[in-house]
């Protein structure tokens, strides 16, 4: 008689359902020992981090019925789930049947059963999610995208999707990548020996997106509260544990908004994020924290408990200035604050999460709102222990003359960006939101401590395998 497959997750987590019966399992081995009266095989099916054992008595299986059974193997198993009589698992199956899908040669198999570095994961990019730290870090990505999700809807936001080919180059953050299907040896050129976009695919030319932010003011301006989530691409050549070229961001975008509403938003958002991870992925966390970051826990609590920090850019650059410790970039009020400074104001001045705002204005974006001194704008950026920049947003300009004004200044071109300012032409009004990148998150809840070992593809100068 055919039954339906159990997870391993169902089998464990609600044992009770399927005590005494006859299930079915199917999963990659992960280990496999014994002795000639009884062979142990742990079974992992990726739907949770633990194990289910499985027991191969030798009186329903020769050691020839077992061939190829071994680490790395796809088997179905059927048999009675029983209360094990072993220490490590409350219950374990007792097989009648093992049915190989397909072996994996010991002498070959990458993942072998001893513990492998992270960057000879990365390089394993198909086999890297059937090992224990992958297998935890995508189940807490995914729970966290979910939370997201469930966040915004239980908000009563929308969410909406913004396009990824962008025919605008003003968004103003970062290189792009450029978009297009004209040959690169020999593109049409026009009378001046300059490529000729009108030839291509769009009839101009594109790129791809590095933020939906200026069409999700779009949708906030006509559905309220709105949210995009969906990938984003920067040509940066930053080569460091916090940056990747392809990674997904999350921009709520709220009209009548303001700047207090607009941080009170990131720090619920963030704050119900990490309580969502604690409550629904404590297995996976608890082996994140035991194999790479034995404070991961209490950090993550501490963050779901404590009220973010709030002060100006520049109150932080007095703290700045006159801290002890000998910083690599210097700070004078004006400057970008660097990932050093950050971190010394969440690390060891303020001890918590951080939300910095009024930047002055010539480093921040032409849309963002400017303060009534001329000098900042209505800049927010929340800063998170371990990580730096974990959300960068504003209140944006509304006003119609002010933002022409700040444009000209930065040089955006207007004609590029005419719906944007009929925004402002056509029933204006105050509105906020801000980008969170989706993998710093991650990045922050696992615990891990480089970007590219949370996102399943990473995208990085020179490296784009997969
Ligand atoms: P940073 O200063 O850290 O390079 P940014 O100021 O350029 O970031 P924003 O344009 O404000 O970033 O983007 C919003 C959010 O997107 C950031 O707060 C960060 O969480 C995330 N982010 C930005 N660039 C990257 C990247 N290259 N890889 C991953 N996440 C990123
Ligand atoms: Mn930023």
């Amino acid at each position: 008689m055919s039954i339906a497959r159990s997870t391993v997750q169902q089998l464990l987590a609600t044992p009770a359902d399927h005590l005494d019966r006859e299930v079915l399992a199917k999963g990659w081995v992960r280990a496999r020992r014994g002795n000639k009266y009884v062979q142990f095989i742990a079974l992992n099916d990726g739907s949770c981090l633990a194990n289910l054992q499985v027991v191969a008595a030798a009186e329903h299986f020769s050691d020839e019925a077992l061939t190829g059974v071994a680490n790395g193997a796809a088997v179905a198993v059927r048999g009675r789930l029983v209360a094990s009589q072993g220490k490590g698992q409350a219950v374990e199956i007792q097989a009648t049947e093992i049915t190989l899908y397909g072996g994996a040669d010991q002498e070959t198999y990458p993942l072998q059963t001893k513990q492998h570095s992270l960057e000879f994961l990365r390089e394993q990019a198909h086999l890297r999610p059937r090992t224990n730290t992958f297998g935890a870090v995508l189940r807490v990505r995914h729970a966290l995208a979910y939370g997201i999700h469930k966040y915004f809807n239980d908000n009563g936001f929308y969410y909406v999707h913004t396009p990824i080919v962008t025919g605008s180059d003003a968004e103003g953050a970062g290189q792009m990548f450029r978009v297009t299907t004209l040959a690169p040896e020999h593109p049409p050129r026009t009378a001046d020996g300059s490529v000729d976009y009108s030839e291509d695919f769009f009839g101009k030319a594109t790129n791809l997106t590095v933020s939906g932010q200026l069409e999700a003011e779009i949708a906030a301006m006509a559905l309220g509260k709105v949210y995009t989530f969906g990938p984003t691409f920067r040509a940066e050549n930053s080569n460091t544990a916090r940056h990747l070229a392809e990674f997904w961001m999350i921009e709520p975008e709220v009209a009548f908004n303001e700047l207090p509403e607009n941080m009170n938003l990131a720090e619920d958002f963030l704050r119900s994020l990490v309580r969502y991870a604690l409550e629904h992925c404590a297995a996976d966390l608890a082996f994140l924290a035991e194999h790479y970051d034995k404070d991961l826990l209490e950090r993550l609590r501490f963050v779901a408990d404590t009220d973010f920090e709030r002060l100006t850019y520049t109150a932080a650059i007095e703290i700045l200035k006159s801290a002890k410790k000998k910083f690599e970039f210097p700070v004078d009020w004006g400057t970008d604050l660097q990932s050093e400074h950050e971190r010394y104001l969440v690390e060891q001045h303020f001890k918590k999460p951080v939300i910095l705002t009024n930047y002055p204005k010539e480093i921040k974006a032409f849309y963002m709102k400017l303060d009534e001194d001329g000098r900042t704008v209505r800049a927010m950026d929340v800063l998170f222990p371990g990580i730096g920049e974990i959300i960068g947003g504003s209140q944006r300009e509304e006003d119609l003359g002010k933002l022409k004004a700040r444009m000209a200044e930065m040089h955006v071109p207007e004609e590029e960006l005419w719906w944007y300012l009929e925004l402002r032409k056509y029933g204006t009004a105050p509105h906020a939101g801000f980008g969170l990148g989706f993998e710093r998150l991650v990045l922050f809840v696992t615990g891990m401590a480089n970007i590219r070992d949370v996102i399943p593809f990473p995208r990085y100068p020179k490296n784009a395998a997969f």
